[in-house]
């Protein structure tokens, strides 16, 4: 968890808002829930997250979490607030949103209840931009010659490892991408 910079908190705002305006047109959600929603301090993870985009946490000593005022803050993923993984953003943070309304499982409900937002694309972003954070991370790519396949890792590969696709030793190529 970070302290957001003044323009993260206004790129955050505005993707909230969004956000609610779009669950405003969902018509199951109450005003008043998503009144509540807009309460609720939204922050960021820290740059070297790689597992998870976003989290909800709640506030200490709450047990059974069920209304956004039992909310903490919301945390994004700091690189998603860029104009090119905004439909992403979006999606993280209702994802985020409908565990604040009180679905703190991943089960059926609260997969039907994800599963309304309109975008079905901006979902499958979501691997997308992991590989994205793992490429920045990776020291090596290991690099297929016959494919051009390029797997980011951290440690070389030194001749023991193939390429998934057609089986060619791989390549270590040191990976200039790299934070
Ligand atoms: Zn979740
Ligand atoms: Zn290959």
């Amino acid at each position: 968890m970070a302290k957001p910079s003044t323009s993260q908190s206004i790129e955050l705002n505005s993707l909230r808002d969004f956000v609610i305006e779009v669950m405003d047109s969902m018509e199951i959600w109450s005003k008043d829930k998503l009144t509540s929603l807009t309460e609720i301090d939204l922050g960021v993870l820290r740059k070297n997250a790689t597992q998870r985009h976003g989290v909800t946490r709640w506030k200490k000593g709450v047990l059974k979490p069920s209304v956004p005022e039992q909310v903490e803050v919301i945390d994004l993923h700091p690189r998603l607030l860029s104009e090119k993984w905004k439909p992403y953003a979006a999606w993280v943070m209702h994802h985020e949103f409908v565990h604040a309304l009180g679905y703190t499982a991943h089960d059926s409900t609260f997969r039907s209840l994800e599963s309304l937002w309109p975008s079905e694309k901006s979902s499958q972003m979501g691997s997308e931009f992991t590989e994205m954070l793992r490429k920045e991370k990776a020291s090596w790519l290991w690099v297929c010659s016959t494919c051009n396949k390029e797997y980011p890792r951290q440690k070389a590969s030194r001749g023991r490892y193939l390429c998934r696709i057609c089986r060619t030793v791989l390549q270590d190529i040191p990976n200039k991408a790299s934070q």
